[in-house]
């Protein structure tokens, strides 16, 4: 099997899981004792604080920083905090902010693992939805990365299929087996069937990638169209360079509380969103009052019309 120039043997190198989600606790369970610590960047995915927790592990969020419209890895931070009990656990394309790390962004947080012999998991479910030609860059094809991360991904971001709960997770034997032996007593064993019918598409391997090709652009203009509106709204965005989410800020809205902003967004606009304080785990993080997250992955009149509705509450 190979996944971003690497190969992995399909017998050993492989376990397939009830979503990404699994994979990430499972190896959350089998790496780390009590007290350990799992590194990650923050604002992040809310089940990450749950999957540590379950393993007795402590999650340590460092803030991602900002750069004009861009978010970006504040690398001093993240070896500051790493101690002798850390895992990392990075998440590219990135939810909640829709940042992709770059190639360099992920060469400085390989030179964090390899200077501190940590080891890895990246959670990378929108690997196939990243945009404007940019394209996916895994942590483990970084020079000597391989060895140590657990790359997980899943069917659902990939093909559209978010209730189907089949993911997976590449890696050195030990790490597989490792996550193995959690997942035997987690699940065992689920979703045979849409394993089947996921197997049998991703045998092909051009009519997949057409056919991911084909979802990414349908994505890209719901994105574009989506940060146009919340423009227009007078709210500032921040990229949305892959996944499904954009950043707004609601200053622009004449807010500062993001909590607040999403309970009056229903009935001012009748439109939703979720506070990125909801995704917060550092204290100190400076953006997450002030950031709203907003989903494009909506059928494109859906989002034409929360566009308008946006920008006809708040004029500029
Ligand atoms: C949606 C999502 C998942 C869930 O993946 P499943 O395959 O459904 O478990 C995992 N990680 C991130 C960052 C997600 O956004």
């Amino acid at each position: 099997m190979r996944r971003s120039g690497i190969r992995y043997d399909a017998d050993r190198e492989v376990v397939v899981t009830a979503g990404a989600i699994e994979a990430v606790t499972a190896a959350l369970l089998a790496l780390c004792n009590p007290g350990d610590e799992v590194l990650t960047l923050d604002p992040c995915y809310d089940a990450y604080e749950a999957a540590a927790s379950l393993a007795g592990a402590r999650l340590v969020a460092v803030p991602l920083a900002t750069e004009g419209d861009r978010f970006c890895l504040d690398e001093a931070a993240l070896r500051a905090a790493v101690t002798p009990r850390t895992r990392l656990l990075l998440n590219s394309p990135h939810n909640p902010t829709g940042k992709a790390f770059t190639a360099a962004e992920l060469a400085a947080v390989a030179r964090a693992c390899l200077d501190h012999e940590l080891t890895a998991v990246t959670d990378e479910v929108y690997e196939h939805l990243v945009y404007d030609g940019a394209g996916h860059h895994s942590l483990a094809s970084v020079p000597g990365m391989r060895e140590r991360t657990l790359v997980v991904s899943s069917a659902g971001k990939t093909f559209n299929v978010t209730g189907w709960k089949v993911g997976w997770a590449c890696g050195p034997d030990r790490l597989v087996e490792a996550v193995l032996s959690a997942k035997q007593f987690l699940t065992f064993a689920s979703g045979t069937p849409f394993q089947l019918a996921v197997a049998r598409m991703l045998g092909d391997e051009e009519a997949w990638m057409a056919w991911t090709a084909e979802l990414r652009s349908t994505l890209q203009r719901h994105r574009d169209l989506l940060r146009t509106g919340l423009e227009q709204a007078g709210l500032r965005t921040y990229r949305g360079e892959g996944g499904y989410f954009l950043q707004a800020d609601i200053r622009g809205a004449s807010y500062t509380d993001g909590t607040r902003f999403c309970r009056d967004l229903p009935a001012r606009a009748g439109v939703a969103a979720i506070p990125c304080s909801a995704f917060r785990h550092s204290p100190h993080n400076p953006h997450t009052d002030r950031l709203v997250r907003f989903s494009f992955c909506k059928p494109a009149d859906v989002v034409r019309e929360a566009a308008l509705r946006l920008a006809g509450t708040w004029q500029v």
